[in-house]
């Protein structure tokens, strides 16, 4: 049974739903509008047969993906901007080649874009076996109606059973477009990823109940099942240049006329810090700083060691830095080889965004404090007195002492 039902009687056969349907799901056949396996219940044909003669059909669940052993392999969208390959990108090859190699299916990198040669064979260096590329000027920048139609129609072709993406502003757009219009689920922000042993469903386990508990998500009637990772959450493979992939290239069907969407002009944003994600030594201070001005500390010690100021969301609500660095569930992820917790509690949802720093250094005065649990090293005492007396050794051991 298709997704779409049609009204016979109401039915002119005017072919305009033929037309619309960006997927080619219809055709006219034997004296009538027939729908064929391509059809993604995107509703388009409902919404645009001028009488009324279509509906969505409300297909019991398991109706959808009639048979879950069609699907295979694990697949990871590449997101890249100006060429370059988004990290995230990296450290998600690197997940899905573990599960690839649990489930013993091959891991496939997903490339669309109109220059991808290059950004092809780097993505076989980070572990992918086989490269889906779709290679046309439509994919030349990010738009959601391109990307959207190329990914549903290798999907449908290829039928994955796992695909990730980064949950950045590009992967969380589009990994929900897909899943809607796949009608599969899609668990966003997960944290890890695994393969359940019985049944080989995908875990996917993210902070649930505003962070206070962990979740783990199974999509159980329907493929692909579909995950974003925010970046820095898992850790990118070492790079093999020697690796090599096999190179599929498909082309999209989708027509220009088809997108309402064009991109008139790109205006970049002054960046006014290096990005958080990328900061190899992060001194984050939180509601134990006690004001503003001792942040100043903060800023004094970072610059000592050549590390980069963030904070918890309680010190961003109090103004003491921006939103832009918060560290945690609503704000960034962040790996670091050093973080530095000063005067924060440790609290579950600032814990998920740092956890997976190399080395977490905590000072607080509370001994009992949950922070002390993830950190490597930490120091019981008053971050006010600790901080200048950190900051003294390391400047006299730089020589550089402008301070006193
Ligand atoms: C849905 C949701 C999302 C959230 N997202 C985030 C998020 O992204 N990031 C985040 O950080 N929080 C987030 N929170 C808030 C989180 O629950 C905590 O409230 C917050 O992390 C606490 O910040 P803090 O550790 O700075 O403050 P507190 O919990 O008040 O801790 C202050 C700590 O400083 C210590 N201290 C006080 N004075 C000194 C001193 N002189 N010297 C040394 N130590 C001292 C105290 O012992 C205490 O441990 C979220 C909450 C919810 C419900």
């Amino acid at each position: 049974m298709t997704p779409i039902e049609i009204a016979e009687k109401l039915c002119t056969l005017c072919q305009v739903c033929v037309k619309k349907c960006p997927f080619d799901a219809l055709s006219m056949q034997d004296g009538k509008i027939v729908v064929n396996e391509k059809c993604t219940a995107c509703g388009i044909c409902v919404r645009t047969c001028p009488e009324k003669a279509m509906s969505l059909r409300n297909l019991p669940k398991k109706a959808i993906a009639k048979d879950l052993k069609d699907y295979k392999g694990v697949w990871v969208f590449i997101e890249h901007s100006d060429c370059k390959i988004a990290s995230v990108s990296f450290e998600l090859l690197g997940e899905g080649r573990k599960l690839a190699d649990k489930l013993g299916v091959e891991l496939s990198a997903v490339l669309l874009g109109d220059a991808t040669e290059r950004m092809a064979a780097e993505s076989a260096s980070y572990g992918a076996d086989t490269v889906l590329v779709m290679n046309d000027p439509l994919l030349k920048n990010y738009r959601t109606q391109p990307y959207l139609a190329g990914i549903v129609q290798l999907v449908q072709k290829y039928k994955p059973e796992i695909f990730l993406f980064g949950a950045t502003t590009m992967g969380r757009d589009l990994a929900g477009a897909v899943a809607t219009k796949l009608r599969t689920g899609l668990t966003a922000d997960c944290t890890a990823l695994d393969i359940e042993e019985q049944t080989k469903f995908l875990k996917q386990t993210r902070p649930a109940f505003g962070g206070n508990i962990m979740a783990t998500i199974l999509t159980k009637n329907h493929r692909p099942q579909m995950a974003t990772v925010r970046p820095r959450v898992m850790k990118a493979p070492l790079k093999d240049a020697g690796k090599k992939a096999a190179i599929i290239n498909e082309t999209i069907v989708v027509s220009a006329e088809l997108l309402p969407t064009m991109i008139v002009d790109f205006i970049l944003q002054a960046e006014q810090n290096a990005p958080l994600e990328d900061a190899q030594i992060i001194v984050s201070g939180g509601k134990g700083m006690g004001s503003a001005k001792n942040f100043d500390m903060l800023h004094a010690f970072a610059s000592a060691i050549g590390g980069t100021v963030a904070g918890s969301r309680k010190a961003s609500e109090a103004g003491w830095i921006s939103a832009a660095m918060q560290v945690g569930q609503t704000g960034h992820t962040v790996r670091p080889r050093i973080y530095f917790a000063c005067g924060i509690s440790g609290a579950i949802q600032h814990v998920v965004g740092m956890q997976t720093s190399d080395i977490i250094i905590a000072i607080n005065k509370d001994p009992h404090a949950p922070i002390f649990s993830v950190a490597n090293y930490g120091i019981v005492g008053d971050v006010l007195n600790i901080i200048p007396q950190m900051t003294k050794i390391f400047n006299e051991g730089s020589g550089n002492n402008e301070s006193h």
